[in-house]
């Protein structure tokens, strides 16, 4: 396990944001490196933190009760098969520490979400990295489902899948996931990652929850970090099988998920309309940058998220400087194996304009 740790690279946030707005000032500054919500909670989820403020002396509930209910509430899954966590990231981290370990296999595919390879290897598992589909394919450099079924071998312990992936933005069609499902062996955990769900169109991508109940190795991991603008609360959880579930509730921290968060989580639950003017928002300036974009001559990645990953050619570092210098921030994809590429959050309207303006500075009227 140590020797995997040693081989182990950080998450990589991609620049000192901190040092960032201190440099620009916090509203100066256009963040697209994060995936971040730029609209923010409902005013709902806002009003319930402030309620929350009398109470902060006190441990909050160890079993986020009321939350589970709303949550099982809104998806139909039985309070028993969701567990809570620090964000979905401590919860992709659990899994692989309780399922995974020496002497396994974790396979996922290359260009996957970056904490997969993390918690493969701070378990002390062996990553399975597969090959994705070829950049001429539909979903370029997306999973490829095929040849990750074919990948997992009797050590196989675990797969991760991200649907939609991040950094990429691709998804797979729910028919592709289900003939999946029925090739891998039931002694292999398959947990799919769909922090972005809230964000995808319902018309193009479908979401593994509903076949949690039909296959008990199964995990779902969804998030309040994106659509529900919630990312500096820390609230993420999972469906899956009862017995799974319980196992996991032993294993985590008794109060990781705080008081101010459950309720907030309740809350933003509980502001539909919030969600869906969100989601609309943000697929509406999100096809509207990828054809600014496209329009520039730039190979733009189909996504279903809140963020585009762009092809910006051998000048990528260059041009992510001169923008930084502007205030720009993006995400660079050197660490992910993707150097000519860079991810691009969807922001307001407002933050997109200031991008392509500076972006047409720095590229010098290249259109
Ligand atoms: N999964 C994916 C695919 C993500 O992009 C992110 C956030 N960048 C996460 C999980 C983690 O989100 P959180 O820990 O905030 O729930």
């Amino acid at each position: 396990a140590v020797a995997g740790v040693q081989r182990l690279r950080a998450y990589d946030p991609g620049h000192d944001l901190v040092a960032l707005r201190r440099r620009f000032g916090a509203h100066a500054l256009v963040e697209l490196g994060s995936n971040e919500n730029p609209y923010g909670p409902s005013a709902d989820a806002r009003a319930a933190i402030l309620d929350q403020l009398h109470a902060l002396h006190r441990y909050p509930d160890p079993r986020g009760g009321d939350l589970k209910r709303a949550l099982s509430a809104r998806h139909g899954v039985a309070p028993e098969r969701l567990l809570l966590g620090n964000g979905s990231h401590e919860l992709l981290m659990l899994l692989a520490q309780v399922f995974a370990g020496p002497g396994s296999e974790v396979a996922f595919s290359r260009y996957g979400f970056a904490v997969f390879a993390i918690a493969a290897q701070a378990s002390g598992a062996v990553p399975r990295v597969v090959e994705p589909l070829p950049r001429d394919a539909a979903m370029p450099l997306g999973h490829d489902l095929e040849a990750i079924a074919r990948a997992i071998t009797p050590a196989t312990r675990l797969v991760y899948l991200a649907n939609p992936n991040n950094p990429t933005g691709t998804w797979y069609p729910g028919d592709a996931f289900q003939v999946f499902m029925r090739r891998v062996p039931e002694d292999v955990l398959v947990v799919v990652d769909e922090a972005y769900a809230e964000l995808a169109d319902p018309a193009v991508w479908s979401s593994a929850l509903p076949l949690v109940a039909c296959h008990p190795n199964l995990v779902v991991t969804r998030t309040f970090s994106k659509g529900y603008g919630l990312a500096g609360l820390r609230v993420g959880y999972l469906a899956g099988a009862p017995g799974l579930v319980a196992v996991l509730e032993r294993v985590r921290e008794s109060f990781n998920v705080n008081g101010p968060a459950l309720a907030a989580c309740e809350a933003a639950l509980g502001d539909e309309a919030h969600l869906r003017w969100v989601a609309e928002r943000n697929a509406e300036q999100r096809s509207m940058l990828a054809r600014a974009l496209r329009e520039r001559g730039l190979f733009v990645f189909p996504s279903q998220t809140n963020f585009l990953l762009v092809e910006l050619g051998p000048e990528t570092a260059r041009i992510e400087a001169a923008l930084l210098e502007q205030g720009v921030v993006l995400r660079p994809m050197g660490g992910y194996g993707l150097p000519g590429c860079s991810r691009i959050t969807v922001g307001t309207a407002e933050e997109n304009r200031r991008l392509l303006r500076t972006l047409d500075d720095v590229l010098g009227g290249r259109r």
